[in-house]
């Protein structure tokens, strides 16, 4: 093995990475991955290497530290802990893929502008994710890059699904729903086509709760909805995000409360969802660590507000087959699942409650109507799939 390839997943105060050693055909075989969190504050790093050990563990004690110097740190440390294997590619999540953008495309100057006009559209991911991109250019100006975006995997759904009820005219300049967390989403279609594929070519919810959160309704593996729209703001409520609200409150803030775009980014993006409801934190175990009655109330808002979208993806698949559960909260969380379960009982979903438990692979009893699995998602791994498939790499290719 002699090439290797890196994904990034770079956000406002963290950096997730993966690197993969490729082996003759080109496969990705994971070598090592990790996180840097803090960023802005305290960051700091844990990187492991396959076998589970700890292969970098590092903290700056300032917020000296930038992103750009970060992933210069990061990028150094994966070259040698790559040793004779030689980066020949990186691979970024992208979050908003625009109109135009279908599947991954290798980064260009002209790619990058592109990408920038649609800051607008994600500004709590973008700007970062393109931000990673002008860092590594600079550090190794001849290394391609690949942009994978969060969008592609939806491009295609149903028109119905896509469109917004405004004036006509408005689609054309962009205004159309578009569906987030596509390469989380494309890796459980993948898996589940490889551990199930009797359920992978029916009807599935696919249920990303992490910090953002999302549903996802597929069909044999395609999209055909999704509970994220026109920004990853719509849909589920989420760590500091609302989802779904009633579009008079925002003319009323600026009617009534004579609150600016800017302030009102803030408080849908960051200042609502489990850490507004609560006030206490965005992160679901502190909350499930909480005596506070407020840290309850946000947990059952939460739970069911995903259980009503779970309904109303079902009405555009035309009933059910299987639920999966997917991100921080959804590969991890019993009580949470256990909550959204029983309110779609209903549906013909039956929960085994010892599976549950331990976050086995099913977690619906053998009768159940609907199969209920947890899936851990790798979005990396499919970063790095796509940045291989982009740059011809498994047919040995040079890029
Ligand atoms: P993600 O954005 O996918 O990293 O997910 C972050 C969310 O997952 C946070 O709300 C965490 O509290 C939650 N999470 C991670 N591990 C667990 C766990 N063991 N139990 C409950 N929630 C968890």
């Amino acid at each position: 093995m002699t090439r290797a390839v890196v994904s990034l997943n770079s956000g406002s105060s963290s950096i997730k990475f993966a690197l993969f050693r490729l082996d003759e055909a080109g496969t990705p075989i994971h070598a090592a991955g990790g996180k840097i969190e803090g960023i802005g504050t305290a960051p700091r790093i844990v990187a492991r290497a396959d076998d589970g050990s700890i292969a970098w563990e590092q903290q700056w004690p300032d917020t000296g530290m930038t992103h750009e110097a970060l992933l210069h740190e990061l990028f150094d440390w994966a070259v040698g802990h790559l040793g004779d294997n030689k980066v020949v590619a990186i691979g970024h999540r992208v979050v908003h893929g625009g109109m135009t953008f279908a599947k991954p495309v290798r980064i260009d100057d002209a790619l990058m502008e592109a990408l920038e006009a649609l800051c607008p559209l994600a500004p709590l991911h973008q700007p970062h994710n393109l931000a990673a991109i002008r860092a590594i250019a600079k550090l190794a100006p001849h290394l391609p890059q690949v942009a994978c975006f969060d969008t592609a995997f939806h491009h295609d759904m149903p028109i119905v699904a896509a469109r917004m009820a405004l004036p006509r005219a408005m689609a054309e300049r962009g205004y159309r729903r578009y569906g987030f967390h596509g390469l989380s989403y494309e890796y459980i279609a993948r898996h589940l086509r490889m551990v199930d594929p009797n359920l992978a070519k029916g009807r599935v919810i696919t249920a990303h709760l992490g910090n953002g959160a999302s549903m996802c309704a597929m069909h044999d593996c395609r999209s055909i909805d999704s509970t994220m729209g026109f920004t990853a703001l719509d849909g589920l409520m989420m760590g500091t995000r609302t989802g779904s609200l009633d579009p008079g409150v925002v003319v009323h803030l600026v009617e009534q409360e004579g609150m600016t775009g800017p302030e009102i980014e803030k408080l849908l993006y960051r200042q609502s969802g489990l850490l507004g409801v609560s006030g206490i934190s965005s992160d679901m175990r502190e909350l499930h660590a909480s005596d506070d009655p407020h840290a309850k109330e946000a947990i059952e808002l939460f739970a069911w507000r995903a259980a009503r979208h779970a309904a109303a993806l079902m009405t555009g698949l035309r009933g059910l087959d299987g639920l999966v559960f997917t991100a921080g909260i959804g590969e991890n969380d019993p009580i949470i699942r256990a909550m959204i379960c029983e309110r779609l009982e209903w549906t013909g979903i039956t929960l085994d409650p010892e599976a549950n438990a331990r976050n086995a692979p099913v977690i619906s009893t053998a009768d159940s109507r609907i199969t209920v699995r947890v899936i851990p998602t790798d979005e990396e791994q499919m970063i790095a799939l796509h940045s291989i498939a982009t740059l011809n790499l498994a047919q040995g290719v040079p890029a």
